[in-house]
C-alpha cells in the first residue's frame, strides 16, 4: 500500500496549476523570477511521514536550511514540527517564528564559541556535538553560565549513503561526526561533567537518499551505541536518525516514508527509545516551483537551440553545484512537436545551466516556465551575484496565493553598504 506523494504543480486546459491556482496570474502579479510554494503539499509530505512514523514515539524536526522562510516555518509549526537547525541565525529565524528553543536541535560541523554560548544560553533541546573538543567547549562555557548544555554526539558511521558525493555526509572521509568507534569513550569520559547532560545520539549520513539500506545500517550503528550508553549508566531521551530521505525528482516513485519508517522501526524497537528525524527536502522538495520567463532563444549552425531565462544559478544553484535534475515544463505548452533544449540562466558562467538536450515543446521569448521540485535548497541557496536581486516567494493554499517574500530591491540590498 503506497501513499501516493502529492504533486501540486499539474497541468490545466488554461496552464500550469499550482494547487487550483493558475501558475501564469501568480506570474503577472509579481513578475519573475518567482518561487512558487504549496501549502497543501507541505502538510501532505509532512503528515506522509507523521503517519508512517505513527506507531513509534517520534518527533519531526524539520531541517531548515532546506528552506527557512518565515510563513513555511509557522505552518510547520502549526502541523506539530520541530526544529533542526544548522547555525545560530536558523535558531533565531525559528525563534520569530514561534517555535521554542526547547523543541530545537542544533547541529552544524563548525559552530563557533558565540554560536554554542548563544544556544545554551537560549535553552536549545539539544546541541548535537561534532567532536570531543566541541564537547568540551561546551562544558565550559554551559559551567561558565551556570547552565547544563543538553548535548548528543553525532557519530560518523562510516556508511556509503550512495547518493551524490557532495551531500554524502557518513563515510570516514566526510568531515562530519566523530568515528563510531571512539563515541562510547567519548560520552564515558564524560559521564561527570556535571554541565553537560547526554541526552541523545545523533547520525546524519547524506541528503537525496533514496534506498533504505544505508538508512537501516545508519539506524543499526546508531541503536546499538545507544543500547551501550544505556549500559553504561546514561539516560538517553531520544535516538535522532537525521534527515536524507530522498524525493523524486525524475517523478519515478523512489523511497517511500513508510519504506523508510518500515527500514528503521525494527532497528529502533531495540532499544525502545523516541526517535527524532530531521527531514528537510522530503517536506518542502516537491512543494515548490521556479517560476521563470524566456528572456532570448538561440539556434546555432550544428543545431543546438538555447532558451535563455530571467532565473539562473543565482536563483536556484543546484544544477550549477550537483548538476542535479529538474523536471523543466512550459506553463502554457505550445502544440507541435518537441525537440532538444539547452535551458539555461543568464549568468556569466558556464555552468548557468538547468537541463541540456531536454525534450520541450516550441519555446519562445516571454513563455513562461516552470523549473519543478526546488522548494528545497532553492531560495535558501540564492544569492545576489551580478548584482541580481532575491526573488519573490508565493505560498498558494488550495485557491488562494499571499506572497510570502517579497522581491528584493536596490535599496534593500544597498542598505548594508556604506
Ligand atoms: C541537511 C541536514 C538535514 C536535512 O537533510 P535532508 O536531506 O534535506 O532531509 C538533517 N539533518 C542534518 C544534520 C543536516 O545537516
Amino acid at each position: 500500500m503506497r501513499r501516493l506523494v502529492y504533486l501540486p504543480f499539474q497541468p490545466a486546459p488554461a496552464g500550469l496549476q499550482c494547487d487550483r491556482v493558475s501558475v501564469q496570474s501568480i506570474a503577472e502579479v509579481v513578475g519573475t523570477p518567482a518561487y512558487v510554494y504549496s501549502a497543501r503539499a507541505i502538510r501532505s509530505a509532512f503528515a506522509g511521514i507523521d503517519t508512517a512514523f505513527a506507531e513509534y514515539p517520534h518527533a519531526i524536526h524539520y531541517a531548515l536550511k532546506a528552506n527557512s522562510t518565515l510563513a513555511l516555518l509557522r505552518l510547520l509549526r502549526s502541523l506539530g514540527g520541530r526544529v533542526d537547525a544548522n547555525s545560530w541565525g536558523e535558531i533565531q529565524v525559528a525563534q520569530r517564528a514561534g517555535f521554542d528553543p526547547a523543541d530545537m536541535v542544533f547541529t552544524g560541523v563548525g559552530k563557533t564559541r558565540d554560536e554554542l554560548a548563544a544556544a545554551i544560553a537560549a535553552g536549545v533541546g539539544t546541541i548535537n556535538a561534532e567532536s570531543a573538543g566541541e564537547l568540551d567547549r561546551l562544558a565550559s562555557m554551559a559551567a561558565q553560565l551556570g547552565r547544563v548544555a543538553r548535548v548528543a554526539v553525532r557519530v560518523n558511521p562510516d556508511i556509503d549513503a550512495r547518493s551524490h558525493p557532495n551531500i554524502s555526509t557518513g563515510l570516514k572521509s566526510n568531515k562530519f561526526g566523530v568515528p563510531i568507534q571512539e563515541a562510547r569513550a567519548i560520552y564515558a569520559d564524560r559521564r561527570s561533567v556535571s554541565s553537560l547532560k547526554f541526552v541523545g545520539v545523533h547520525v546524519h549520513i547524506g541528503s537525496q537518499i533514496t534506498s533504505a539500506e544505508p538508512l537501516a545500517r545508519a539506524a543499526r550503528v546508531l541503536v546499538s551505541l545507544a543500547r551501550d550508553l544505556c549500559t553504561d549508566g546514561f539516560a538517553l531521551e531520544h535516538v535522532d536518525l537525521g534527515g536524507g530521505l530522498g524525493i523524486a525528482y525524475e517523478g519515478r516513485p523512489l523511497l517511500t516514508p513508510q519504506e523508510y519508517a518500515a527500514a528503521v522501526l525494527p532497528e529502533l524497537r531495540q532499544v525502545n527509545i523516541p526517535v527524532v528525524l530531521e527531514p528537510g527536502r522530503a517536506i518542502v522538495g516537491h512543494a515548490g516551483a521556479l517560476i521563470s520567463r524566456v528572456v532570448d532563444v538561440k539556434r546555432f549552425p550544428d543545431g543546438r537551440q538555447f532558451a535563455v531565462l530571467d532565473a539562473g544559478m543565482t536563483e536556484l544553484m543546484r544544477p550549477a553545484l550537483y548538476g542535479s535534475f529538474h523536471r523543466i515544463v512550459p506553463v502554457v505548452p505550445r502544440s507541435g512537436d518537441e525537440s532538444a533544449w539547452d535551458i539555461v540562466g543568464p549568468i556569466c558562467e558556464s555552468s548557468d545551466v538547468f537541463a541540456r538536450d531536454r525534450s520541450l515543446p516550441e519555446l519562445r521569448v516571454d513563455d513562461l516556465v516552470a523549473v519543478l521540485d526546488t522548494g528545497a535548497y532553492g531560495a535558501v541557496m540564492a544569492s545576489n551575484y551580478n548584482r541580481r536581486f532575491l526573488a519573490p516567494e508565493v505560498l498558494v493554499d488550495d485557491d488562494r496565493f499571499e506572497i510570502i517574500r517579497r522581491r528584493q530591491t536596490l535599496d534593500d540590498v544597498l542598505a548594508l553598504e556604506s
